[in-house]
């Protein structure tokens, strides 16, 4: 299809509207004004809101935010809560330990409980107050490269109004090529361009793979009298069951106090698991059936649920952090503490570094490589490349069989990270998943297939939790989720694994079917479900499901989370 598309010229295109860009924005815009230069700056996000696929814990390191906005309280930051105190249990089946200390890296005293969606908001119109053109509801859908083929050159925007064979409809848009002299990617997660530039460009060569956690998350309502009430901590991290005590799938949960009775509350799971049976939406059930985090959150009322993963592989994954015309930013780029559960700093440090990096290029008036590297000097001599260098050898750790997970990690952690052996080898979470009959399916406690018990208000099950996370995808589109071979979903992937994209999928996106005349299996995707956390791209054990961004303004509709 010949389609005529707008263009549209900016000096600087941001794509993805999350705490990395966003810092981004606002300290390229504060930089030209003090430096008086006159730029044209765009953002484009994928949800039909600033924050509305934002999705974080999220207790928030504010040492960037300090950096960026030293008046944030008298500008109306967000903040649910202060930290009092930390709080770390181990849970059996049934029972409940505080450890004797917290991980230093889990540390969060005087640190702020945030909502990731309403803080993105507020970054949101500060940024639109310094000039930046905002457009929530366009989703970065190719990436456009010049005459060489190497040089970034912008972004096109997705059609919209397409019908579910790709056809034209009558209220078709065709998007548009955003055309820019620097892109600064900042997709979060498993970025979809982010993937592409990595096939198309070097950023990812000599780098570890990537590896990635699943979270669940809810907002809940609890009643005045509440565990908060009277407790100090209110930042409280568990570990143990559901997974068990030997950390295999790692993983854990969290508790955090927010304003007016509410909590966040979260189970995370490492992407490195092996058993194909295990399913992430029923341990995050059955993390809150135990009887320790049941009592906290009895008689309280879902007001949000979500899903997301985060990047986790530390800095030996940090990809090249600028290409000719474009740099990369956030959970994209691996900005994260692995160890403190922590990225929200570090992304947004990222972005201001990459801003001083984009000014420094105005200045010299060179958007290639070699001027764009000036933001890989700055992060490798700042505190973000300190903090996330302590952590680099924490995943693969994570990723051993017990006991020697926990030889490594107490070596980790008393060598600054570097351990009984430094620089680890990592493996790519779908290599990991084990045949679902295999002799070594290694977690005990997991992946019994018995259903948790549902009562619809504080335990819901997966299609309520859909609903309670505002999803919204128009469904004559085409699917945005690519299941390239559907005969190696129904035959070798049953046979093997038993279709772990119908576990590891907290949407229920995907489902098998058998039709009972001709007892023949076939796959039943529902992508309007999708929660766009991008597990499914990440853990299919064939590579065989590409998550591609939906029309813009569709996916989660996030207010609280
Ligand atoms: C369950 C969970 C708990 C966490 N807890 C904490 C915590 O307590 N503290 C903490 O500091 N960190 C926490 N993190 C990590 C933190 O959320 C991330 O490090 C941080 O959000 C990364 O910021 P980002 O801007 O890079 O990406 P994101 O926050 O993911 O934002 C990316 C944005 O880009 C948009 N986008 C993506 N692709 C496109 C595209 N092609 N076109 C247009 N828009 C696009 C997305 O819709 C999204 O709005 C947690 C993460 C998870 C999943």
């Amino acid at each position: 299809m010949n389609t005529e598309r707008e263009k549209i010229d900016f000096d600087v295109l941001f794509v993805g509207g999350g705490p990395a860009n966003l810092a981004g924005a606002i300290k390229l815009m504060q930089l030209a004004q003090e430096k008086n230069i006159e730029l044209e700056v765009a953002l484009i996000e994928k949800g039909a809101e600033i924050g509305s696929h934002s999705l974080s814990g999220a207790v928030m390191n504010p040492v960037a935010l300090k950096e960026l906005l030293p008046d944030f309280l008298e500008k109306g930051c967000p903040i649910e809560a202060t930290v009092r105190e930390d709080e770390f249990y181990f849970l059996t089946p049934d029972r409940y330990h505080r450890l004797p200390f917290t991980p230093r890296y889990m540390h969060n005293k005087g640190f702020y409980v945030i909502s990731l969606s309403k803080f993105t908001k507020w970054l949101g119109d500060i940024a639109e107050d310094l000039g930046v053109n905002i457009f929530p509801g366009f989703a970065g859908k190719e990436v456009l490269y010049g005459p060489d083929q190497k040089t970034v050159i912008g972004v096109r925007t997705g059609d919209k109004g397409l019908g579910k064979d790709s056809s034209p409809k009558g209220n078709f848009e065709p998007g548009m090529d955003m055309m820019a002299k620097v892109t600064v990617l900042g997709e979060g997660a498993r970025g979809s361009l982010m993937q592409d530039i990595g096939k198309k460009l070097d950023i990812f060569s000599g780098k570890m793979p990537q590896v990635f956690e699943t979270g669940i998350k809810e907002v809940i309502q609890l009643p005045e009298n509440n565990y908060f009430t009277t407790s100090i901590g209110n930042d409280i991290h568990t570990l143990g069951h559901p997974l068990g005590a030997s950390l295999n799938p790692p993983g854990g949960g969290f508790i955090y106090e927010m304003k007016d009775n509410r909590i966040s509350l979260g189970f995370i799971v490492g992407l490195s698991y092996r058993n194909p049976l295990l399913d992430i939406y029923d341990e995050f059930i059955k993390f809150k059936q135990h009887p320790f985090v049941a009592d906290i959150i009895r008689e309280g009322k879902i007001l949000e649920q979500g899903a997301r993963t985060v990047s986790t592989g530390g800095y030996f994954t940090i990809p090249k952090l600028a290409a000719d015309g474009a740099m990369f930013v956030g959970g994209s780029a691996s900005m994260q503490n692995t160890p403190g559960l922590k990225g929200v700093h570090l992304s947004m440090k990222s972005g201001i570094m990459a801003a001083e990096a984009c000014i420094s290029a105005f200045e010299k008036g060179s958007f290639n490589r070699e001027t764009l590297e000036y933001y890989s000097h700055l992060f490798e001599n700042s505190w973000a490349k300190e903090e996330i260098y302590e952590g680099r050898n924490f995943s693969q750790a994570l990723s051993k069989k017990d006991p020697i997970k926990f030889v490594h990690l107490g070596a980790q952690y008393f060598t600054k990270g570097e351990g009984v052996r430094d620089r680890m080898p990592l493996r790519e979470d779908c290599i990991n998943i084990e045949p679902a009959n295999g002799s070594d399916v290694p977690e005990p406690e997991s992946g019994n297939e018995t259903e948790p018990a549902y009562d619809g208000v504080l335990y819901v099950d997966r299609l309520t939790g859909v609903y309670l996370s505002k999803t919204m995808h128009r469904e004559d589109q085409p699917s945005h989720i690519i299941v390239h071979d559907q005969e190696l979903c129904v035959n070798e992937c049953y046979d093997t694994y038993k279709n772990p994209c119908t576990r590891f999928c907290p949407g229920k996106v995907y489902e098998i079917e058998t039709d009972e005349k001709t007892s023949q299996r076939r796959i039943k995707l529902n992508p309007s479900n999708c929660l766009h956390c991008k597990t499914c791209d990440i853990k299919d054990p064939y590579r065989n499901i590409t998550w591609t961004c939906p029309e813009g303004g569709d996916g989660p509709g996030y207010v609280t989370l």
